[in-house]
């Protein structure tokens, strides 16, 4: 019998091919990165920048998207693009970036990169998800150490974590998300100067801290620094860069796809960076509402506020899921992390901060959530 009538045998026209039998384990065990249905909500729940760019900027965006090379592959390092983010971000001379399609694609490669055999990426709990996803989706094994009650870094047990695992990669979300706050830095210079491989500060919420550790690549050889344009108002356009020395950026290129970044993407970036006080007056906007909704949160009876220098709050009800969805009933979505499966984060939501506009909604719609809540309990 020849192969081809062998391989007709054996495999009926259309029988079913089942996933159990070709993909991974680990794969067919993890659940989807979920994103809830925002249709005809007030939008709180993604941190995203509420603001639209102004008419003059759109028109430039217009007419660039209009002349860009759509027919050509992009430039696959964005060169053009990285020397206006040098500029625009201050970025220390003799350090080198990478652009990703989002920072998330950056994780994904640092992660790829240092998925030797038994390798072991370590990070927060709470932190940001990505992490940890990421990290098990290259293969490797995540270690997540528990922050403090007050959402503070546990040196002794970050130090001795790392000292047990060696983890070849460190992530630290600097502020971190979903709890808002800064990390010591002088923990952090030490994780950085302990840790046997690379530690990575991501910098997402850096125009709403105001601090970094950029200026510190050149006195530590293992940190890298990423940053995205996602929450400083660009999320759609999926865009974030880490930044390192060239050692580990070179390396790090040979795992990217060439064209990750697409002729748009470098295009708009480009054009809206030129005018990045745009976005910088924003977040200013930004910064001084979430004043605004902490003071508002801490005079509410039931709410325990968290202080953040991002541009959400994270705080705590008598029951997340009560609130949530008497939220969702007014209109009005934010994130419900009472099921992280954190005790830390039992009972706790977080609220992107909006508009005026929207903060205001959102306040109201929680006194009444939290009023529903306590009636239904009574
Ligand atoms: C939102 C976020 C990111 C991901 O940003 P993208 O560039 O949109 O992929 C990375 N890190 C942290 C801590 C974030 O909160």
């Amino acid at each position: 019998m020849s192969v081809s009538s062998k391989v007709s045998s054996s495999v009926a026209p259309g029988s079913a091919v089942e996933p159990e039998s070709v993909l991974r384990d680990d794969v067919l065990a993890m659940s989807a990165y979920h994103v809830a249905d925002a249709r005809g909500m007030i939008k709180l729940d993604a941190m995203e920048n509420p603001y639209a760019l102004p008419e003059s900027v759109r028109k430039e965006i217009a007419f660039v998207a209009a002349n860009a090379a759509l027919n050509r592959y992009p430039d696959p390092t964005g060169a053009s693009l990285q020397a206006i983010l040098k500029s625009t971000m201050k970025v220390p001379a003799g350090v080198d970036l990478i652009l990703g399609n989002g920072s998330d694609e950056l994780i994904q490669v640092l992660c790829t990169a240092v998925a030797k055999p038994n390798a072991v990426i370590l990070g927060v709990e709470p932190s940001f998800v990505m992490y940890r996803i990421l990290a098990r989706a290259a293969g490797t094994r995540y270690v997540g150490v528990p922050l403090q009650n007050d959402f503070s870094l546990d040196a002794p047990a970050l130090l001795s974590a790392i000292a047990e695992h060696k983890p070849a990669l460190v992530f630290l979300a600097y502020p971190n998300n979903p709890t808002g706050n800064l990390f010591d830095r002088g923990v952090i210079e030490q994780i950085i100067q302990f840790a046997p491989g690379i530690v990575v500060v991501d910098e997402a919420y850096h125009v709403f801290a105001q601090t970094s550790f950029l200026p510190d690549i050149t006195r530590f050889p293992n940190l890298l620094v990423m940053r995205t344009l996602s929450k400083f108002g660009l999320a759609g356009l999926r865009l974030g860069f880490l930044c390192g020395a060239p050692q580990w950026i070179s390396q790090l290129n040979k795992v990217r796809l060439p064209y990750n970044v697409g002729v748009l993407t470098q295009a708009v970036a480009e054009a809206v960076l030129t005018h990045a006080e745009v976005l910088e007056d924003q977040a200013d906007q930004i910064r001084n509402a979430r004043s605004a909704v902490t003071t508002a949160l801490r005079s509410t009876p039931g709410v325990e506020v968290f202080p953040s220098a991002a541009n959400f709050v994270l705080f705590r009800v008598p029951s997340a899921t009560a609130v949530f969805d008497g939220l969702v009933r007014r209109g009005v979505l934010i994130k419900n992390l009472g099921g992280a499966n954190n005790p830390l984060l039992n009972n706790c939501l977080r609220v992107t901060v909006g508009t005026e506009a929207e903060n205001r909604a959102f306040l109201a719609a929680l006194s009444g959530a939290l009023q529903d809540a306590k009636n239904s309990h009574a």
